[in-house]
This record gives structure tokens, sequence and C-alpha cells, in this order.
């Protein structure tokens, strides 16, 4: 965070934080890893929940899609009703006090296999109407496009919308995700600049992209530096990209810290950056006429804030500020 706050002007990055913004690539269970005890009763997961809309609305984030990854908890012997109930209570009570909005995509294993695919999707039974999607991430060099295809369809069946955590090794998975699963957003994606073909048709499909460059320099390590990530590419092809931060906790950044960073990365600029913001309202999945409200809020705050925004970044600091981010980032992640 002190990195961001230097490569940005205070009153930028105090802008940046107050803002609205919609995040749809956040993972749940990274709200607990400040914690040495996982979470294991309903209380436990009223408060993991609480905390983590708690915290995205500090970033002025009014609406968040979290991920769940139920093996995590199921494994450990948690119920599937404990699990559910008090997390969803917690975003309940969260969204009460704070106006910040949350949403659920159950987050299955895209390595483990059909039938595990399956059964982590049927454990959760929603009785919220918090559930909005379905999604994978696991190992990504072993993503089983195929083997995911039955727990997609009893997604889609349930009324579910699809992304998948893609295109960080290669441009096909991607293709794929899209072709066989029907996913109308990726996660990460960033190496679909490779096949322009496939970047262009993502741009006209209006397919959504969650990029997080942080996670992808110092978690994934697909790039070196946040200023070498395809973000800028992304946003000239006309893609619908946004931002996201991953695992915020573990990486001591959150979503107005990342609009900083990709800020003084030069990956956008001001104009680019309130287009991430509206890109990840059209991207989300709340019902259209909610969805239609949130982009006016969304796109009438930041065209007010933009001339705030436009002296932000003296172009001799754009080539240092991403190298030096990404040395402390390395270390820590
Ligand atoms: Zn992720």
């Amino acid at each position: 965070m002190v990195t961001t706050e230097s490569a940005t002007r205070p009153a930028v990055a105090h802008l940046l934080r107050t803002l609205p913004k919609v995040e749809l690539h956040r993972h749940i269970e990274d709200a607990a890893g400040e914690h040495r005890n996982a979470p294991v009763t309903a209380a436990d997961y009223h408060a993991l929940g609480y905390q983590a809309l708690r915290a995205s609305a500090a970033a002025g984030v009014v609406h968040t899609e979290f991920f769940l990854s139920p093996r995590l908890h199921l494994r450990r012997g948690v119920r599937p009703a404990v699990l559910w109930d008090g997390l969803t209570g917690g975003l309940r009570d969260a969204e009460a006090d704070t106006g910040a909005r949350a949403r659920i995509i159950v987050n299955v294993d895209r390595s483990a296999g059909s039938a595990a695919a399956l059964d982590e999707l049927e454990q959760i039974r929603d009785r919220s109407g918090l559930l909005v999607g379905v999604g994978g991430d696991g190992p990504a060099r072993e993503i089983d496009v195929a083997s995911l295809v039955p727990a997609f369809r009893r997604a889609a069946a349930r009324g579910l919308r699809r992304t998948l955590h893609a295109g960080e090794l290669d441009s096909r998975s991607v293709a794929d995700a899209v072709r066989y699963l029907g996913c109308e957003r990726i996660d990460h994606g960033s190496l679909v600049v490779d096949d322009t073909r496939l970047m262009r048709q993502a741009a006209d499909m209006g397919i959504g992209f969650t990029a997080c460059p942080t996670s992808s320099v110092a978690v994934s390590k697909v790039f070196g530096s946040v200023g070498g990530h395809t973000l800028r590419t992304m946003l000239r092809a006309g893609m619908r990209v946004t931002l996201g931060t991953d695992r915020p906790a573990r990486l001591g950044v959150d979503l107005a810290d990342e609009y900083g960073a990709v800020l003084a990365a030069g990956l956008a600029d001001p104009a680019g950056l309130r287009t991430l913001a509206v890109n990840g309202v059209d991207a989300c999945w709340l019902p259209d006429r909610e969805r239609s409200a949130l982009r006016r809020r969304v796109a009438e705050a930041w065209d007010a804030a933009l001339p705030q925004l436009t002296p932000a970044t003296p172009a001799p600091r754009r080539r240092r500020g991403p190298k030096a981010r990404s040395r402390v980032l390395t270390a820590r992640g």
C-alpha cells in the first residue's frame, strides 16, 4: 500500500478510494487468511462474510461478487448449511450496515475431475438469493475444460452465470471456456492478447475479463511487474475488462490500491480507469434494472471526478513506479 501512495498523489489516492467501484474477482477465503484459526461455526462464517464486505466498502467498492470455494471448507468437516447460512448472514448484515452489496460465485476445482466439480456445486443449496454464478480455479497447468462441462451445464440449468480462471498460461483456455463452458466472463485472461482474432471475438461478444495485475505479478508471476501486464492492450482492443484484487489480504492491496497501481504504472490513464470501473458494472451479474441504475451512478461519479484525476501521473514517474512496486510485492508474495 505504501508504494501505491508514494506513486500516486494523496488527493488522487483518496479519490480512487471514494469513487464507486465494482469488484468481480475476489476470493472470500482470503479474508480469513490473517487468522490462525480457520472458520468452523456459523458465527465464524458470519464474521468472515461481514468483514470481507466491510473491507470492500472501505475501498469504495459498492458491489462485490465473491468467489467461495466450498471444497476448502467442506473437506474440514464443515456442514454446507453452516458455511452457507453463516456466510450469507454476514454479507447481508454488512450490506445493511455499509450499503455495499454482495453476491457469491461458487468456485469449483477445475483440476479435480468431473464428479468432484459437480459435487462441489451440488453441495450448495442457496436460500439467500446471493448465489449468482459458478466459476473454477485450481492449478493453472491442470485446466481440464471438458471435465467441467457437466457441472457448468447443471449450473446453467439452475440459472447460474458462468466464469472461469483462464488465460494465464495460454490464450486457448480462454477460447475453450467460452466455447465449451458458455462462460460470459474470464478471470485473469491476460494472455488472450496472444490471439488477436480471439481478442476481437471476445470484445464483440462482450465477454468480461477480471484482470488482477498485482496478483498476476505476485501470485501467478505471469508478469515481472504491474507495468508489464497486458491490460493496456485489452483496453485498446475495446474489451470488457475490469479490475480485481484476487487476494487482497494476502497481497496487502485493496481495489482502490489496485486502481492506483494501474494508474501509476501507466497501464491506464484516468479515462481508462473510468472505463475499467464502468466495465465492472457491465460485466456484473445483478438483474438488468439494478445494473442499469448502478451503471448511471458509477459513470456519473467518475465523469465528475475526471478533471481532478487527470494531472495525476507526471510522465517521468511512469517508468520507475511499476518496477519499484513489483520488487516489493514479489518479495512479500
Ligand atoms: Zn482468482
